[in-house]
């Protein structure tokens, strides 16, 4: 096998490993992306449903730095499908029902901020014409609309970035072990197999084996539905969510389950998720499939960026010394916003590795110091 030089190996091929090797190919960086076997348990990335939105929580929050992370989002989405001719992003208003209490009283607060309010929107009544479709709201709940919230068909992206990928032969199907990574201390490259990279970044979501991080890792569950003549210009909030895919299908979700994390669906999850639908009238649905995956998270609920990393946050065993001399990073704790965030975390780190601050709330440093 002849030796390829690259400027950065990418670990991973989820959203977060995606969007950076876009990113780097729009900086003109020589890039190569080792992705897992085929074989493997569905990734965060393979099952996420790409919701953009920008409240959520029974507490309305508006999500950090929004405004910010959607408008590169945005550029960055419709750059890939420029090149690949695959378009994953839809402006998709979302209806959000507020049906406890105390969102209620979150709404009167949230309104008193006039960056939150413009998100949630109240709506005419009339505009909500799913009654005659079969889905209504809670009785007695008012809807409100958030216009800026957009969904990426995560799928789509992956495929695209795939195929992308192989055509350029700059992907490798491997599960990436640190003892098969060797450091040239005098070149100052990695070499990997046949390959020789000047920098290293690891985007591999949940891996307590790999990343000494203080994940916060939820299981998520959702599922298909067969729901035809539902009208399909909004995704629905409230407890659960329900959002249109193609031909009369929904994706409804989500669970949330710290303690089993595994890739196991469960019974539990499809009775929660019916549930949720049962306050929407959806009854019964014909549910088509079921996908289980681990959400990476991190306390704090931002991700995590790190660059030059310290050996205490890689694991490598013993045949590995991970150098001093650390042209290595990672990409983390994209949590529940994978699709809003990776494409401006990956920016970030290429702008770290050219000599930027991080802003200090994503940066690594934050678990180091305590
Ligand atoms: C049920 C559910 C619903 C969700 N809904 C949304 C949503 O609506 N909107 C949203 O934005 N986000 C959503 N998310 C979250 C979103 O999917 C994640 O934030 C995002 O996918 C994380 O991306 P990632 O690339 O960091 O990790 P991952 O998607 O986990 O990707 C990591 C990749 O690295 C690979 N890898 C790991 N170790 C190795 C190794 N040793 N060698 C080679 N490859 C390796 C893995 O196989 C995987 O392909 C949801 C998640 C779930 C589970």
């Amino acid at each position: 096998m002849t030796e390829t030089t690259v400027d950065l190996l990418i670990v991973g091929q989820g959203v977060a490993g995606s969007a950076l090797a876009w990113q780097a190919l729009r900086r003109q960086l020589r890039i190569h992306v080792i992705s897992s076997p085929v074989d493997g348990p569905l990734s965060a990335s393979q099952v996420g449903a790409g919701l953009i939105t920008p409240i959520t929580g029974s507490r309305l929050a508006l999500a950090w730095r929004f405004a910010e992370f959607r408008s590169s989002a945005l550029d960055f989405y419709r750059f890939v499908a420029n090149e690949t001719k695959r378009d994953c992003w839809r402006n998709r208003p979302a209806l959000r029902w507020l049906t406890t209490a105390e969102e209620e009283l979150w709404l009167s607060r949230c309104q008193k901020f006039p960056t939150s309010a413009n998100y949630l929107q109240p709506i005419e009544q009339d505009l909500v014409a799913s009654r005659e479709h079969g889905i209504q709201g809670p009785a007695g709940t008012k809807p409100y609309v958030m216009p800026e919230a957009a969904r990426v068909h995560l799928p789509v992206f992956l495929e695209a970035t795939e195929k992308w990928l192989m055509e350029t032969s700059c992907i490798s199907r491997a599960e990436f072990k640190p003892c098969d990574l060797l450091w040239d201390e005098v070149a100052c490259h990695w070499k990997w197999r046949s390959m020789t990279a000047r920098r290293i970044v690891l985007c591999t979501g949940y891996t307590p084996e790999l990343i000494r991080l203080p994940f916060l890792a939820a299981k998520g569950e959702l599922m298909e539905i067969d729901l035809p003549g539902a009208r399909q210009d909004y995704s629905w909030h409230g407890g659960i969510w329900m959002t249109p895919q193609e031909q009369g299908r929904w994706l409804v979700g989500a669970t949330y389950d710290p303690l089993h994390l595994d890739h196991k669906v469960t019974s539990q999850a499809r009775l929660e998720l019916s549930q949720g639908l049962a306050q929407w009238s959806v009854k019964n649905p014909q549910i088509l499939s079921q996908q289980a995956a681990i959400r990476p998270a991190v306390p704090g609920q931002i991700p995590v960026i790190g660059w030059s990393l310290p050996e205490s946050i890689l694991i490598g065993g013993p045949e590995v010394t991970w150098p001093q001399q650390k042209n290595c990073g990672l990409i983390n704790g994209l949590g529940s916003r994978g699709a809003l965030w990776a494409p401006l975390l990956a920016n970030w780190l290429l702008d770290a590795m050219a000599g930027q601050p991080l802003p200090p709330e994503i940066d690594l440093a934050r678990f180091l110091r305590s």
